[in-house]
């Protein structure tokens, strides 16, 4: 029963239905590695930060990326590997374009046949209706009747990626996405798009032990306040944490 549950109001943590407790995990040091990335991008102002100058992607640059006020949350996982050497994982939430592989960021958790075979068409149908929808806007009849489509097709593509959504945690276990969700009701879109989980996701793939998580916005700030550029801020309650439980499972007893 998940009505049980104790309310969750801090950084970056998740009750577990397996163990009956809420797992958790501490800024520690990932902050400092949020604040240099930070400096960084106050530099560089692109997301290619291994590139350089000559090689960077003019559509990776913030100016491109973050126009009509957009911005971007940002994700640093301070983590051990196997012999104890730090490695530090660095994830974007996603991105919108199709922006999916940069060198020096962690990958999205859907794979790439999910991505080119169901998103991208999906995405392309939605956008060709959008474009009748105008071009309809003299005729309300038929345009209700696009929107109508159209919804039906957004839909589809939230409930497919969903359905093929494949979380691995720290006890090496992989679970669908429908039998991790720990929160009653409807599932959210975007689960699995924020920074915290691909890090998580990616650690445990890649048998790091992590010792510390941050979060941050860039880019300008949003109308209402809610996310402030330069301001570091914990997983988030609707998405993040209804799995934090099962991703952060077994993190305790890792050597
Ligand atoms: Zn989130
Ligand atoms: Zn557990």
């Amino acid at each position: 029963m998940t009505n049980a549950e104790p309310p969750i109001h801090e950084t970056c943590m998740g009750f577990c239905r397996t163990c009956g407790v809420v797992h958790s995990l501490p800024e520690g040091r990932a902050a400092d590695h949020g604040r240099e990335m930070m400096d960084l991008f106050s530099r560089i102002r692109r997301l290619d930060y291994l590139a350089s100058d000559e090689e960077a992607d003019p559509q990776l640059s913030f100016d491109y990326l973050f126009q009509e006020g957009r911005g971007h949350m940002f994700g640093v996982l301070d983590c051990l590997d196997p012999e104890g050497n730090q490695v530090v994982l660095r994830a974007f939430s996603s991105l919108r374009d199709g922006v999916r592989h940069i060198a020096g960021w962690v990958p999205p958790i859907h794979s790439d046949e999910l991505w080119d075979e169901v998103v991208l068409p999906a995405q392309a149908e939605i956008k060709a209706l959008t474009r009748k929808i105008h071009a309809n806007a003299h005729d309300p009849a038929t345009a209700v009747g696009i929107r109508e489509e159209r919804k039906r097709i957004s839909r589809g593509l939230v409930a497919t990626v969903q359905d093929q959504l494949l979380f691995t945690n720290f006890r090496g276990e992989q679970r669908f996405l429908r039998d991790v969700f720990s929160n009653s009701g409807d599932i959210p879109g975007g689960v699995g798009d924020c920074c915290g989980p691909k890090l998580l996701n990616h650690a445990a793939l890649m048998r790091l032990k992590p010792m510390g998580l941050a979060e941050f916005y860039w880019g300008a700030s949003t109308p209402s306040g809610s996310r402030v550029q330069g301001r570091f801020y914990p997983c988030c309650q609707e998405k993040c944490q209804p799995i934090l439980g099962f991703m952060l499972c077994g993190i305790d007893e890792l050597s």
